[in-house]
């Protein structure tokens, strides 16, 4: 098993379109895999996709993955009882996702300890599997009518029985923006974070707000900033929450002054950092200041605009 996903590695470094679209490619983002989505809905299609020689499955239970020697468990299908989320067909066939059972023997890691250690198409399959059965286990019952609701299309949906409501796994937006002003950036402090982390400012859109408005208001609130311009980098789907799938836009911010005060609730500093001390945040050479790992999307927001974005 280990070297079929040693093989799966082997085939992430083959073209992929999605790379020709975007340049940047942050951890748990697409690559190497075709949801074939259209095929969902069709019972007796992804029935012989799990009857397939090369099918196989991974283990999911809460936010952990079934683990061999660092590498998720990819076990054949034929193996295992479903109900199982149809995640897409990679080079080697189809792959879907099982939720484990206390019962299930091996080793489980932490996806968030775990990202940054996978090969990139582990890091996607994980991603996918842990947000949709996160999903299913916090929408079991119908929010139309209250009555207990179904899993169908090989997990991308429940349907209530009650009223016929269909209900889709749900991505909530948050927009994650690095202010500049002149030549510093702003990283700030949140007092639940390991000791020395700072990282770019953060918050959930909210209905109603394009993704400009929801980065010039939460920067104001969690600052006191002005936002003169803002710029897209690159997003990032982020599974890790507890409270649900996020996908995570990364902006820059010009701001109309260097005066940022912490809102003292969801940050406790604020602190502006020249190209090289953000460098340094990186780099694990500042004294004081830690940027967040190359896995989060900060850490590659802050990495561009050091190198001169
Ligand atoms: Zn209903």
């Amino acid at each position: 098993l280990s070297k079929t996903s040693r093989d799966l590695a082997e085939a992430d470094k083959e073209a992929n379109p999605i790379q020709v679209l975007e340049p940047v490619r942050n951890t748990f983002a697409a690559i190497g895999l075709d949801r074939a989505g259209d095929h969902r809905r069709d019972a007796a299609w992804i029935a012989e996709r799990w009857a397939e020689p090369g099918a196989r499955a991974i283990h999911v239970r809460g936010g952990e993955l079934l683990t061999v020697e660092g590498r998720l468990e990819l076990t054949p299908a034929a193996e295992l009882d479903g109900p199982a989320l149809f995640l897409g067909l990679d080079a080697l066939g189809p792959v879907f996702a099982v939720q484990a059972g206390e019962d299930q023997r091996g080793a489980f890691s932490d996806l968030r300890g775990l990202a940054g250690e996978l090969p990139p198409v582990e890091a996607h399959l994980a991603a996918t599997a842990r947000a949709v059965f996160g999903w299913h286990g916090r929408h079991r019952f119908c929010a139309n009518c209250g009555a207990a609701t179904d899993w169908a299309d090989a997990g991308w949906k429940r349907i209530c029985p009650a009223c016929r409501a269909e209900h889709f796994p749900r991505t909530d937006p948050v927009v994650i923006m690095l202010a500049t002003f002149e030549d510093q950036c702003l990283l700030g402090r949140n007092a639940a974070w390991p000791e020395g982390r700072y990282s770019a400012l953060a918050g959930f859109l909210e209905p109603g707000e394009s993704i400009e408005d929801a980065c010039a208001r939460e920067l104001m609130e969690e600052s006191g900033l002005t936002t003169l311009r803002v710029r897209y980098h690159s997003s990032q789907p982020w599974p890790l929450n507890p409270i649900g799938g996020q996908l995570m836009i990364g902006l820059f911010a010009e701001v109309a002054d260097g005066r940022a005060e912490p809102d003292g609730v969801e940050l406790t500093d604020l602190r502006w950092f020249t190209r090289a001390e953000a460098r340094a945040t990186l780099d694990g050479t500042h004294s004081e200041v830690k940027a967040p790992p190359p896995m989060a999307i900060a850490h590659q927001l802050i990495r561009a605009w050091a190198e001169g974005a």
